[in-house]
């Protein structure tokens, strides 16, 4: 009878091993692979950012390369609101994918009627379990993720990344 091969992880350096490339659920950011790499330029700095149509003023999210109302190409990027509150949420206190240590909180925000992003969907992190409430503000946070290596021009580099979500205000 044959032996069972052992199921084996190969992970890249630069991930420590900890999952295959194949299943990084964070986006390649950097221009070589992504149009919107703009975007997470700005998250960066800090911002909150998406795309507006120069003609017929779509504000959408998530940001793109065309605009989802008129088909025009014509984008400019525009700052979103920082603070929001939770309508509602949801907590997965086990069982959460590999690369988010539970409590995995999802919530629901509200910008208010005068923010072009009324609501968001967004992952709620530095929060302990039970502790986030439907009304709470919440507040914009950028957080480092792992890095990826990308080749360019035959060479090797690894590319820091970057990647948002929301927390409360305390
Ligand atoms: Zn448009």
């Amino acid at each position: 009878m044959a032996e069972l091969q052992e199921a084996r992880i190969v992970g890249t350096p630069a991930l420590d091993g900890r999952y295959i490339t194949e299943m990084d659920m964070w986006p390649l950011e950097c221009p070589e692979f992504n149009r919107l790499h703009q975007f997470y330029d700005n998250l960066r700095e800090g911002r909150f950012t998406t795309t507006k149509c120069k003609k017929c003023g779509h504000i959408a999210f998530p940001p793109g390369v065309i605009c989802p109302k008129c088909w025009s190409e014509e984008l400019e990027w525009v700052d979103l609101p920082r603070k929001g509150r939770v309508v509602t949420f949801t907590e997965t206190q086990a069982g959460a994918p590999i690369g988010f240590p539970p409590p995995l909180i999802l919530a629901w925000l509200n910008f208010g009627k005068d923010s072009p992003l009324k609501h968001l969907l967004v992952r709620i992190v530095n929060c302990a379990e039970g502790e986030l409430k439907e009304g709470d503000e919440v507040k914009f946070v950028v957080f480092d993720v792992p890095s990826h290596p990308i080749e360019v021009k035959r060479e090797t580099e690894v590319r820091d990344r970057v990647y948002y979500a929301f927390e409360r205000v305390k």
